[in-house]
Order: structure tokens, then sequence, then C-alpha cells
């Protein structure tokens, strides 16, 4: 990586076209539209790639994961809407980018992974932008992270054939998830509303395609693992 990565002016002029394409596809919250010009995508891709980092779609990022397409991140974010109070948790922490997104908007980030390369370089792009308020673990997110719950966020950026209790559990009072829930080929992305002690959910949109979640309470890890 050169030395003017984080500054080379054409990654600017990407990054403003993303952002129009991200708009026209009807995001138009502008607090979300500016994270996406704070956070240089191409650092949290491999170099392989660097010339499609601001084009709106899933890009490989090795250990057969995606990084997510970033006009369904900033729907995410929309959703969600973390403010600088909230405590997130995110399971699938993939390239990092959208961890770098939540950094900025939340208080303190937790994510999980379970390819151990990935998280790996997901902290090296963290710590490049100067990102100090992530914590990252490798392991299964299925389970969440109990040591710091509750989380005011839960990201979860696999599918999964159900919706993990445990990240049910974890979740505060007032807390909102989203999660991709159906088949390997297609899920609907369910956002859980819970207050007190009554959990919604609700779909919010369908025919979404993520990587599979693969955990104890997911997809059989070992007979999907790549
Ligand atoms: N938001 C990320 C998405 C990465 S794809 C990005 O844009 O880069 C989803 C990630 O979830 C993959 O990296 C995959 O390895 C990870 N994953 C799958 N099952 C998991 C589990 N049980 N716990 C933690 N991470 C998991």
């Amino acid at each position: 990586m050169g030395p003017d990565a984080l500054t080379d002016l054409r990654f600017v002029g990407y990054r403003r076209k993303l952002i129009e394409e991200i708009r026209e596809r009807g995001i138009d919250d502008l607090e979300t539209l500016q994270m996406f010009d704070r956070v240089p995508r191409h650092l949290f891709l491999p170099e392989g790639v660097w010339p499609r980092a601001y084009e709106d779609g899933p890009i490989p990022i090795g250990f057969g994961q995606t990084a997510s397409q970033p006009s369904l991140q900033a729907y995410y974010l929309s959703l969600l809407a973390p403010t600088p109070n909230d405590k997130v948790l995110e399971i699938g922490t993939g390239s990092g980018y959208l961890t770098a997104l939540l950094a900025l908007m939340a208080d303190r980030v937790y994510s999980v992974e379970r390819v151990r390369e990935l998280s790996a370089r997901a902290r090296k792009a963290l710590d490049t932008m100067g990102v100090k308020n992530v914590a990252l673990l490798v392991g299964d997110g299925t389970i969440g992270w109990r040591k710091y719950q509750p989380f005011d966020v839960v990201v979860v950026s696999a599918a999964s054939p159900s919706i993990p209790n445990a990240l049910v559990d974890q979740l505060a009072d007032e807390g909102r998830m989203l999660i991709p829930v159906g088949s390997r080929e297609s899920q609907d992305l369910v956002l859980v509303r819970k207050t007190g002690f009554v959990v919604t959910e609700e779909v919010v949109k369908g025919e979404c395609t993520f990587v599979p979640l693969l955990g104890r309470f997911a997809w059989d890890g070992e007979a999907g693992a790549s």
C-alpha cells in the first residue's frame, strides 16, 4: 500500500461517485451518506480489487467471503441509526468496512469474525484509519459476545436459518438488530426490536443474498467452511 493511499485524490473522486449511487438507490439520510465520504473503502480490500473498490457491488475478499454491497450497508445504517452513545455488536467483521462506518457513528463497536486472517486484515485497516473504538474477536458470533452485553445495536452481515437466541438476549432495552434470515440461497432482511420484554420482528427487505453464517446456532460451520 503506497504512503498516500489514504489521501489519493482519485479515490476521493470515486468515493463521491459511490455516494451519488447510494443516494440514487433511495438512501438520502445525510449523516449516513457523510460516513461513506469518511471511510476509504479500498483500504479494507485486497489490493488486487482496488480498481473496483468504489463500485456499488459485493467484492471478493478471500477465504470464500465477500464484502457487502455499499448501498446495502447504507440501508443498514439508515435503519439502525447508531448514535454516539450506542454500543454495537457486529457479527461478521469481514473486510472491516462496515465496522469502520459503525465506529464513526457509535460509541464502541464489538465485532466478531470466524476467519482469523480477515479479522487481522480488518484490524490493520482500522489502525491505518486511526479508528480506536473497535474491539475485534475471532470466534463464533452466533453466541454473541457476552462479556460486553447488552448492545444497543446488533448487526449481522451473514445469512442465518433463524435468529440466534443469544443475540436477542444480548440486545439492550430499546435495542435493534438487523439480520438476514432464510435459506442459503435467499433471505429476508429482518429488523428485530426489543422494548422491555417485548421483541418484535419486521421484514424490511426481501430477496437478499448474503454469505452463510456458519456456527453453533446457524449452519454447520464444518460442512460449510471454505
Ligand atoms: N460487513 C462485511 C461482511 C462480510 S461477509 C463486509 O462488508 O466486509 C460476512 C462475514 O461473516 C464473513 O467474513 C464470514 O467469515 C463471517 N462469518 C460467518 N459466520 C460467522 C460466525 N458464526 N461468526 C463470525 N463471523 C462469521
